[in-house]
């Protein structure tokens, strides 16, 4: 049934021409009253328009709708209490972007909107042009010029009125984004109120979140009526005023209307032109040239392979540092703890599992450091705004932007607030598709992964190669969101308004305090998590282990060798027994470290009577050339030593194999390699990735502790870079391949679980079996292709 009478409230700025309206509107027909408990004078007429009955309320002129004055209260309680059907906003529009704060609050409340854009007449003469049409698709909401004080435009707006009060619209609160601390405060404040039986349904629960932020006096005091709600809301509060404090030097006041003004902007820049330029404060001559149609993308192009360079360059010298710092806490254990069960679990599970992550630790924070600028200073913001085109075309939104950067669009973020950051998205069909790709994204955790392994097979093109792979995961999450939204999440796009906040200068502080929190993050993951992950799967690694029977055939077959080793006639007048053979042992290795150091010890050891052997050995072996002044007899010595120890190595190499294979961890892996040949990937990657599902950054240490297990000679443990290196099962597209599949493969399992919270398990399993089956055909395809090619050597 239609309904017969229609309620409309008008508002907007003082002076934007709402009294001149209301009077064009309703003539002669109007009553004063005062608003109930107050003095503020009510204005208010009864019209008849298409056979409605119309009723008029002028409300008092405000600039916004926080508490601050009686005016803002009284605005806002008769729409929260009376509930009209609409309420009309009078725009100044030679006046634009300050008139839309207040509309952008309505939206935020939820009122049923439409907007008068009056004054067009003065915009017109100051070379202002609004592209009325632009404006409205951008705010969501209807727009009709008017110029009140010549009565044009108002039969159009009470045919727009009577046609728009007649949808009977639910509210429908907008959500602005307010930079990651205040969302995250907003979030939390959220779920608490939602979360009590007190909570009054007239305020949207965001809405109530962001005035207890905002200090709104009205609201606190509502809340405060709950005694435990309203400690832990102003703990909320507190925190995020602190931190905003201490990071931007900025009361929470203060960001929300940056990032109001922010939202205005991104509106206007697209729908107002200026026929004359008008004065431009900083921030806009700065974006003239940083957001630029066609420099624009350039710059963000330099600025962002720049980050690769910078950071790759700066942290070079710690992580070789930290890795020498691990080096030698593996040999401090070895002092104190002979080989054994309790020897393994601490170097290779431990040391070798976390080590292998906190070792790229540098890398990792200053790309935090990196990205906090770019965040602090606003430039992250304009990131968005220039790749929002380019989303829209992928069946995105321009919010999704955000999300993506914060999974790691730029290296090194993480998905679980990218998965949690496509809360701003309204349109579910645009959010579900952003949540789903913003896995592929560089996160932190892949870094790495990606780390190690370019570090083996692409030495000295690391920002290169980082910066393409960059670009590959974009493409795969453009080229998939397109995928999804054409086929199970097909829908029309919905209109986008991107933030540009004013540029700020980033306080080191800020920078500091924003770098550690990001770090730190990871640092507890590893410690904690990956810890757990690295203990785990060694074991899955070392158990159930060989059999007393296997590991006596082994030693039988070192025994051999040995005995036929001091049998030989070339040894057998230098080297009598077992103990003789030992020293020899000892002595090439001390040699070998000797010549490291100096001379003075080379010297202390040539009083041996077996050093003339010790040292053409060495020579035969690192320099592969006769040792000075050998004789022939020392030199075929030195030859059946240098086979005998290789062939020793062999033997050991094979139990280790044998040994990793029968674990637990090994015969899944095995059972794998039957999918996994084809993209070059053997039962130890196999395992790396299971480990991978946990964590991406396990795969590392997996890889480390599964190389450390298998490993050869102790004596020559390199790094797992160098290891992987020498590997003949390796070789550069084999790294490549990995890579992408680290890329691509299932989320983690926070992830998995954050997706499962803002969707349900239904898409968290399609995004685990979606990723997984693309990660395969991806990788099935790069390396048997690159395999044809001959490429990886
Ligand atoms: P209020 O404070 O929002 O109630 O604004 P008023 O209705 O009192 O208008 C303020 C001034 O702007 C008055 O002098 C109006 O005549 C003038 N005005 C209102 N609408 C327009 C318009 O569309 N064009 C022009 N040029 N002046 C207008
Ligand atoms: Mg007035």
């Amino acid at each position: 049934m239609l309904k017969q009478k229609i309620t409309i409230a008008l508002s907007g700025n003082p002076n934007s021409g709402k009294t001149t309206i209301f009077n064009a509107i309703t003539g002669a027909r109007q009553h004063i009253a005062n608003y109930p408990g107050v003095t503020v004078e009510k204005k208010y007429g009864r019209i008849k328009h298409k056979g409605y009955d119309i009723e008029v309320v002028d409300l008092p002129g405000t600039y916004s709708l926080t508490a601050y004055s009686l005016e803002e209260i009284v605005a806002r309680d008769f729409l929260i209490n009376e509930r009209p059907d609409l309420v009309v906003d009078i725009v100044d529009a030679s006046n634009l972007d300050r008139n839309l704060y207040l509309a952008i609050q309505f939206k935020e409340l939820g009122v049923p909107l439409i907007i008068a854009l009056n004054m067009t007449d003065v915009a017109e003469g100051r070379g202002i042009v609004v592209e009325q049409e632009t404006l409205s698709t951008l705010l969501g909401v209807p727009v009709v010029p008017t110029v009140a004080r010549s009565n044009k435009g108002i039969d159009d707006l009470l045919d727009r009125v009577v046609e728009e009060a007649l949808n009977d619209r639910e509210w429908q609160p907008a959500i602005i984004s307010y930079g990651a601390d205040v969302d995250q405060g907003l979030n939390e404040i959220e779920d608490i109120i939602k979360g009590t039986d007190a909570y009054d349904k007239k305020y949207p629960p965001r809405w109530l979140a962001l005035k207890c932020m905002e200090r709104d006096d009205q609201i606190v005091e509502l809340i405060r009526s709950d005694h435990e709600i309203s400690l832990a809301v102003d703990a909320i509060c507190e925190k995020t005023s602190k931190h905003l404090m201490d990071t931007l030097e900025e009361e929470p006041e203060g960001i929300i209307a940056d990032h109001r003004y922010g939202h205005i902007t991104g509106i206007t820049k697209k729908s107002v032109k200026r026929r004359i330029e008008s004065r431009l404060n900083l921030s806009d001559r700065i974006d003239k040239v940083l957001t630029n149609r066609i420099i624009g993308p350039f710059i963000m192009m330099l600025i962002l392979y720049g980050i690769y360079e910078f950071t790759f360059w700066v942290s070079e010298g710690p992580v070789s540092w930290l890795e020498v710092f691990f080096g030698g806490l593996k040999g401090v254990v070895s002092f104190f703890i002979s080989e054994g069960l309790l020897y393994s679990l601490i170097v290779s599970g431990i040391i070798d599992g976390v080590g292998g992550i906190l070792g790229f630790m540098p890398l990792i924070m200053f790309m935090f450091f990196a990205i906090a600028i770019m965040e602090d200073s606003g430039y992250m913001a304009r990131v968005a705004y220039m790749l929002d085109r380019v989303l829209r075309w992928f069946g995105l939104h321009g919010n999704s932007v955000m999300a993506l950067l914060v999974s790691g669009g730029i290296a090194g973020g993480c998905a679980v607030p990218g998965v949690m950051a496509t809360r701003t998205l309204r349109d579910p069909k645009e959010r579900i598709a952003t949540l789903l790709v913003v896995p592929f994204m560089n996160c932190g955790a892949k870094l790495p992964v990606f780390a190690m392994l370019i570090a083996a097979f692409f030495a000295k093109k690391e920002a290169g190669m980082m910066f393409i792979f960059t670009l590959l995961s974009w493409s795969f999450a453009l080229f998939a969101a397109k995928m999804i939204r054409s086929t199970v999440l097909k829908g029309p796009k919905t209109p986008f308004v991107m933030e540009l906040p004013p540029y700020r200068l980033p306080t080191l502080k800020g920078l500091i305090i924003h770098t550690w929190e990001r770090t730190w993050q990871f640092i507890k993951r590893a410690g904690t998590f990956i810890l757990a992950m690295s203990i785990l799967l060694w074991a899955m690694m070392t158990f159930p282990g060989l059999s007393e029977k296997q590991i006596k055939a082994y030693e039988a077959q070192r025994v051999g060798l040995r005995d036929s080793f001091l049998v030989l006639p070339e040894i057998k007048a230098t080297i009598k027994d077992e103990k003789g053979l030992e020293d020899l042992d000892d002595l090439v290795n001390s040699y070998g470290r000797a010549v490291k150091e100096d001379f003075e010890s080379v010297k202390a050891l040539q009083k041996n009577p077996l050093f003339p052997l010790a040292k053409t050995i060495f020579a035969e072996r690192y320099v592969q050339k006769e040792g000075e002044g050998s004789s022939r007899m020392q030199r075929e010595a030195a030859t059946a030593y240098l086979r005998y120890t290789e062939e020793l190595a062999r033997v050991d190499g094979r139990q280790n194999q044998a040994m990793l294979k029968g674990t637990i961890a090994g015969r899944i892996g095995q059972i794998l390699e039957h999918v996994t040949s084809a993209l070059g990937f053997d039962y130890r990657t196999n395992i790396a990735l299971i480990g991978g599902f946990a964590a991406k950054e396990v795969v590392v240490s997996t890889l480390g502790t599964a190389y450390s297990l298998g490993e050869v000679d102790p004596e020559q443990s390199g790094s797992l870079s160098e290891k992987l290196k020498e590997d003949p099962n390796w070789n550069s597209l084999v790294a490549f391949t990995l890579i992408l599949f680290t890329m691509l493969y299932v989320p983690c399992l926070a992830t998995v679980i954050s997706i499962k919270k803002e969707s349900s398990w239904r898409w968290a399993g399609f995004s685990v079996a979606f990723n997984l089956i693309a990660a395969y055909l991806v990788c099935l395809a790069v390396y048997q292709i690159g395999s044809a090619f001959g490429l990886g050597g």
